[in-house]
């Protein structure tokens, strides 16, 4: 007869999967509850691409996590049977000389990781779709690329299934840390030995202590494809973080389209909100913001905006913290936690499993680098 310990995850985003995949490997059976089937389009984790770099300000937590996270998207793909990661290689450029950039370099290089400078004729001579307008600093990494976020949460989720988890469609009403419980819309309860609450920007709903430390936010992207006589460069961009400018450019990689999003934080919307469609004046905002970067952006083919929503924690540092001696949440992930998604949940697996682990990982989830990696 089996004995294996039960878990209970709520959400089938890239935190709640990945620790379903992490407790699977920990020898535990697994069940996973999301409202929808996943890949959820609505979820934080689901468009066609999320970026890993290691440029990462004066997050220098951060920046050395990004080894650990790429060695445990390797374990995903050795267990998928796919690799779905694109190298792309990081553009910065700045034109104000600000923090962000000279912390970064000043970060990449201290420990030994190849940054290269650019003045502004460099990035026009080696992007020569970009404009160089203003660039007072920029440099290129080598390292960094994109994730394939739906293609992996759908793997993923595939993934579990065939390893015994079960993903079970409905929507949680209530969480019963104390019991590692969830109490279903239907009136039905799911219990565990453990539960792990991800939840991602519908997390305050649930459990509002968190909700008092993390804000749904309403963020705007635009998608586009080059024009024919640029599509073979911009195929071959490097993701672009522009500060000054305050956007983030995905290049079209592995049949997916060209995005443009901007760096800040709405922090408001419902994530519930039946209507997602971004106002066309709100699309025109993120493309302004690229125009003079990028002046061939009018050229472009539209291809839609979106909208998609993230839980902001105000420094940005990762909540994973034990709610009750037989429960842990994961939110906070802000703009940045996708990267983190194989490594975080196979460190939380981990920690359930070996509680001599467990009191290290809320700190070095925020950032602050006292695990060992
Ligand atoms: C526009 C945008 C750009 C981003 N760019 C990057 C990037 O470049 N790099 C990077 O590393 N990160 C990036 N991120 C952040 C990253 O995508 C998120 O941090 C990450 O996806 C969070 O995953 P999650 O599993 O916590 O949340 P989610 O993916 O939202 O998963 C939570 C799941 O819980 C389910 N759920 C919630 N409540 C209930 C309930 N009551 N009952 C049942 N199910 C429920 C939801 O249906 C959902 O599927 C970006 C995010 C956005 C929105």
């Amino acid at each position: 007869m089996e004995t294996r310990p039960a878990a209970l995850v709520l959400g089938a985003g890239i935190m709640g999967l990945c620790t379903a995949w992490g407790l699977l490997r920990e020898g535990y059976s697994v069940r996973v509850v999301d409202q929808a089937p996943p890949p959820n389009p609505r979820g934080s984790s689901v468009d066609h691409h999320r970026l890993i770099r290691h440029a990462y300000g004066a997050q220098a937590g951060y920046m050395r996590m990004v080894d650990s996270a790429y060695a445990a998207w390797d374990e995903l793909w050795a267990d998928l049977g796919e690799v779905l990661h694109v190298p792309t290689g990081v553009l910065a450029i700045d034109e104000a000389g600000g923090e962000w950039l000279r912390e970064s370099r000043a970060a990449l290089r201290a420990e030994g990781r190849a940054v290269t400078d650019l003045s502004a004729p460099e990035v026009t001579a080696r992007f020569p779709y970009l404009a160089g307008d203003g660039i007072a600093g920029a440099f290129w990494c080598p390292e960094g690329g994109v994730l394939l976020a739906e293609r992996i949460v759908a793997a993923l989720a595939r993934h579990v299934v065939a390893r015994g988890a079960v993903i079970e469609t409905a929507r949680a009403v209530r969480v019963d840390a104390a019991h590692a419980s969830l109490v279903l819309e239907d009136g039905s309860r799911r219990s565990a030995e453990v539960l792990v609450v991800a939840a991602g920007p519908w997390i305050p709903r649930l459990l509002p202590s968190i909700g008092q430390r993390v804000t749904a936010s309403r963020q705007v992207l635009v998608r586009l494809a080059p024009p024919p006589e640029l599509a073979e460069s911009f195929a071959g961009a490097p993701m672009i973080i522009d500060l000054s400018g305050g956007f983030y450019m995905v290049p079209p990689v592995a049949g997916t389209p060209l995005k443009i999003g901007d760096h800040s934080f709405s922090l408001e919307g419902d994530p519930d909100d039946p209507d997602r469609t971004p106002d066309p004046r709100e699309a025109e905002r993120i493309l302004a913001l690229a125009r003079r970067r990028i002046p061939a952006l009018d050229r472009f083919a539209h291809l839609g905006a979106a909208t998609c929503f993230y839980d902001v924690e105000p420094e940005e540092r990762f909540v994973v913290e034990k709610i009750s001696r037989r429960a842990w949440v994961m939110s906070g992930f802000s703009g940045h936690g996708f990267k983190f998604g194989a490594l975080l949940g196979r460190r939380l697996a981990e920690a359930i499993a070996k509680p001599e682990l467990e009191a290290f990982l809320p700190a070095w989830a925020a950032g602050d680098e006292v695990m060992a990696a």
